[in-house]
């Protein structure tokens, strides 16, 4: 049966740095409905610009359209047999939905979902500081992960871009649209039994090792 790890947490509490971590550690396809989003709007196909005006203001692309993307994303033979993890979605109460019933369809489960805390005061500090690799979509931050040499990926020697929707006037709707649509997937995951809450005011070895500890706990 294929597992699939759902990473839960607000916009900036390090889903993409710690996903990045754990896919290498326990050999598990990443799967970012963010990074998927923005590929589309790079090479401008349709589903790229539908996501356009919704990406830009902070709020989400619609329901419909997300979960038919996963689907499509998820029906391939490296995830239906060997699982993933996800990072930023499910993200409403529909997607959770959905994503059971393609869990189904394909005789997977979520496994755990990690619910990543971090207060939202820590977040606009976090987001407004962050800076991205616009090929492989690494996150840095200049105080708790710099790349090697300034403004470039350690892994691919890009130079590093700040995202539109870090911006503060967007970082803020974003964190309102997670606590309106996102925050009730804590306490759906709960009732199943599945989530497991960390620590994520940490620094980043310690959440890594959290998480790690967690999940393995359930394999
Ligand atoms: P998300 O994917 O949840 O939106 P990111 O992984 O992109 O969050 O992290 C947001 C910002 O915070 C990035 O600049 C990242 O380098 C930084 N960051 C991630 N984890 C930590 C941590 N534990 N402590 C301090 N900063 C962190
Ligand atoms: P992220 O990279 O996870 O911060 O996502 C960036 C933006 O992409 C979000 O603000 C949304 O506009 C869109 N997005 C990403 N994942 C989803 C999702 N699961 N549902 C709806 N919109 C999403």
């Amino acid at each position: 049966m294929a597992n699939f790890i759902v990473l839960l947490g607000p916009p900036g509490a390090g889903k993409g740095t710690q996903a990045e971590i754990l896919s290498e550690n326990l050999n598990l396809v990443h799967i970012s409905t963010g990074d998927i989003f923005r590929e589309n709007l790079r090479n401008e196909t349709e589903l790229g610009l539908l996501a356009k005006g919704y990406m830009a203001k902070g709020e989400l692309v619609p329901d419909d359209v997300t979960n038919e993307m996963v689907r499509d994303r998820i029906s391939r033979e490296d995830t239906r047999e060997g699982g993933a993890l996800l990072d930023g979605y499910p993200r409403t109460p529909d997607q959770a939905q959905a994503l059971a019933a393609m869990l189904e369809d394909i005789d997977g489960k979520v496994l755990c979902v990690p619910y990543i805390a971090v207060p939202a005061s820590v977040l606009v500090e976090r987001l407004s500081g962050r800076w991205t690799c616009p090929v492989c979509s690494t996150p840095y931050h200049p105080v708790s992960k710099p790349p090697k040499v300034a403004g470039i990926c350690d892994h691919d020697g890009a130079a590093l871009v700040q995202r539109e929707d870090d911006k503060p006037a967007t970082v803020k709707n974003r964190i309102d649209v997670y606590m309106e649509n996102t925050a009730p997937l804590i306490d759906f995951y709960q009732k199943q039994n599945i989530l497991v809450e960390v620590d994520g005011t940490q620094d980043i070895d310690q959440v890594s090792a959290d998480l790690l500890r967690a999940i393995k706990a359930r394999m």
